[in-house]
């Protein structure tokens, strides 16, 4: 589950084409960070994908299944923004639990699902908490739990850490890694942060002006630039 392709497609704003005919496939599982300039569309790809935004032509797939006409919670995807917002009176629980009222999940399952969110990000004895009781990087890990206490398919993470500072964005990284290994979920991460891109990822996908100039591992992209860009983007220009 979680197997995810992008056949030809485009979006425009108006009559500005800003994603131009795009293929893509992502494995199921597999951890895919997007990189580029800001503008260059990685926000709009991601929206598209959840549902967020409507895509002007192609198909979106997930697991053999056109998603073009689905609504964003049907899809089985969700999605971190860079900036969060979560609610300053209700406890770092009822925060996670959030999308689960909304679903009318029953209690019992809310709170198995908040106790193994919580566990997966070390919020156990946080839980009570208010968010202004927590740190930066402790309320950005309720933003986490929130995104994935419904245990997604796909998660999506639009620049999720750049309003950390370097030391928290280090530690953060490393968490996710190891969130992902656990989850076994498809990733898909968007950053301008060329050391995020080359340490998260499995598949690096580099976009420019729509456009995805080259989609490999880390490796392939560093040894084998396609082009200029890609080289001075995450590439060895020698
Ligand atoms: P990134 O996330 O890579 O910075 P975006 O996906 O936000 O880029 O934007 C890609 C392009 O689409 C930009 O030129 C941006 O101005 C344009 N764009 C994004 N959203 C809209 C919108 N709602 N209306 C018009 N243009 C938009
Ligand atoms: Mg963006």
């Amino acid at each position: 589950m979680g197997q995810l392709s992008l056949r030809a497609v485009t979006k425009s704003f108006d009559k500005a084409e800003v994603i131009k005919p795009t293929n893509l496939d992502i494995n199921e599982g597999e951890f895919v960070v997007f990189v580029g300039p800001s503008g260059c569309g990685k926000s709009t790809m991601l929206r598209m994908i959840a549902g967020l935004e409507e895509i002007t032509s192609g198909e979106i797939v997930i697991d053999d299944k056109v998603v073009n006409n689905l609504a964003p919670v049907k899809r089985g995807i969700s999605m971190v923004f860079q900036s969060y917002a979560l609610y300053p009176h209700m406890s770092v629980y009822e925060n996670i639990a959030f999308p689960l009222r909304v679903a009318r999940t029953p209690q019992a399952d809310v709170d198995r699902l908040v106790s193994r969110a919580a566990d997966v990000l070390k919020l156990n004895e946080r839980l009570k908490h208010k968010p202004g009781e927590l740190s930066g990087g402790q309320r950005q890990r309720v933003a986490i739990g929130r995104a994935i206490v419904r245990e997604p398919k796909v998660f999506l993470f639009d620049e999720p850490l750049s309003n950390l500072d370097a030391a928290l964005r280090a530690e953060m990284r490393v968490e996710l890694k190891r969130l992902h290994g656990q989850l076994k979920n498809t990733m898909i991460y968007v950053t301008h942060d060329q050391i995020e891109a080359m340490t998260m990822a499995d598949k690096i996908v580099v976009l420019r002006d729509g456009v995805i100039e080259q989609c490999g591992s880390p490796l392939e992209l560093y040894h084998k630039p396609q082009n200029k860009f890609v080289a001075g983007f995450i590439g060895n220009p020698n």
